[in-house]
């Protein structure tokens, strides 16, 4: 059997150089073992930990200032890890509102503050990713939080809110699928099964300054900690690192963000433009200036033919392209790795089918 495109949101595809490199290294990393055998403590371990870090730094400019975590527990563990350590009791965190992976986030951090929505998506059915003169800050949050790229649904921030504040971010479905503001913010975290590789790991890139605001806390929730054992407190997710390590080296082949978000842009451009082309058969969900680059959302006029679509593609060897399981309709994720003949493809299929079901 012929391997699909798998348009699903994460786990995604991954570069064919990567999963042969990755298939030749269980075997043997050329130390007589194999990647999954090899000790976190070994020389050969913490080279590739060496490397990663410089590489990851590089890659994304993440300034002097700023320090880097490979941590466990996805993203979700940072929805509870992040106001459990930035913010006191009494505090206020402000949340740009814009879908499903705030809302989640902000449910684990009413545990630690109060929420205070300083703009609240809701009012445009989370079709609108908002201007900052649309954003109204309290008078003295703790931080204010955002998601830069909404993958539930598919919209996603041109840019970073403007805020004096300190400036949290959700990057796990944008990560590295273009230049990162890493000034702007004091604290980025992203999980790494969509743009960085495979599950079980989240970057974290963090301000000294506020890291340096982090009360002392339990080994696994005290990010100094972390810091300063280079996140091996515990065993990492050494395969995880590993092939995030093999996906920096594609980012650095395919010559770095620049040309990454290049490549982005066309294959997401193909599968709009597709649409666009159905004349109304296809709708695009989120605005025009609020639609993401890496989740393609749209929908047929109809559930069924929502259903029928994912069927057809299905048959072409095209899956995970329905809808997130709150929003329906259909969904195209097309993270870094994802091939720009897989978006033909879809483009192919989605003219046809408006062709033949209009
Ligand atoms: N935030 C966003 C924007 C996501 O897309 C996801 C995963 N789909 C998560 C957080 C949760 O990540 P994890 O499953 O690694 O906890």
């Amino acid at each position: 059997m012929s391997r699909c495109y798998n348009f699903g949101a994460g786990p995604a595809m991954l570069p064919e150089s990567v999963l042969r490199k990755a298939q030749d290294a269980l075997w043997d990393i050329g130390t007589g073992a194999g990647i999954l055998e090899t000790s976190h403590r070994s020389a050969y371990f913490d080279a590739m930990m060496d490397a990663l870090h410089a590489q990851f730094r590089r890659i994304a400019a993440i300034p002097e200032d700023y320090d880097l975590m490979f941590l466990q527990g996805g993203a979700t563990l940072q929805f509870c890890q992040i106001p459990a350590t930035f913010a006191r009791p009494g505090d206020t965190i402000d949340c740009i509102h814009t879908g499903f992976w705030t809302r989640n986030a902000m449910r684990d951090a009413a545990f630690y503050a109060k929420i205070h929505y300083a703009y609240d998506g809701a009012v445009s059915n989370f079709q609108h990713i908002p201007r900052d003169d649309e954003i109204h800050y309290s008078a003295s949050p703790a931080y204010v939080y955002y998601c830069a790229n909404n993958s539930f649904l598919g919209t996603e921030f041109r840019r970073p809110p403007k805020t004096d504040f300190p400036l949290v971010a959700d990057m796990s479905s944008n990560i590295l699928s273009r230049p990162i503001d890493v000034r702007a913010h004091s604290l980025i975290f992203a999980s790494a099964q969509k743009n960085l590789g495979i599950a079980g790991c989240c970057v974290i890139i963090i301000r000294r300054g506020f890291l340096d605001t982090c009360p002392d806390a339990p080994s696994m929730f005290n990010y100094k900690r972390l810091v300063q054992n280079r996140s091996m407190l515990n065993t990492p997710p050494t395969f995880a690192l590993y092939i995030m390590k093999l996906m920096l080296d594609w980012i650095d082949e395919h010559g770095g963000l620049e040309a990454v978000e290049r490549h982005n842009r066309t294959k997401a451009a193909i599968i709009r433009e597709a649409i666009d082309d159905t004349r109304g058969f296809f709708t695009h969900v989120g605005e025009p200036e609020s639609r993401s680059m890496m989740n393609i959302s749209f929908h047929a006029p109809t559930p069924e033919l929502d259903a029928k679509f994912v069927s057809q593609a299905e048959t072409l060897n095209m899956t995970g392209l329905r809808g997130h399981r709150e929003t329906g309709g259909l969904r195209a994720s097309v993270f870094n790795a994802f091939p720009v003949e897989g978006c033909e493809k879809l483009a192919e299929c989605i003219r046809r089918f408006a062709r033949e079901n209009a």
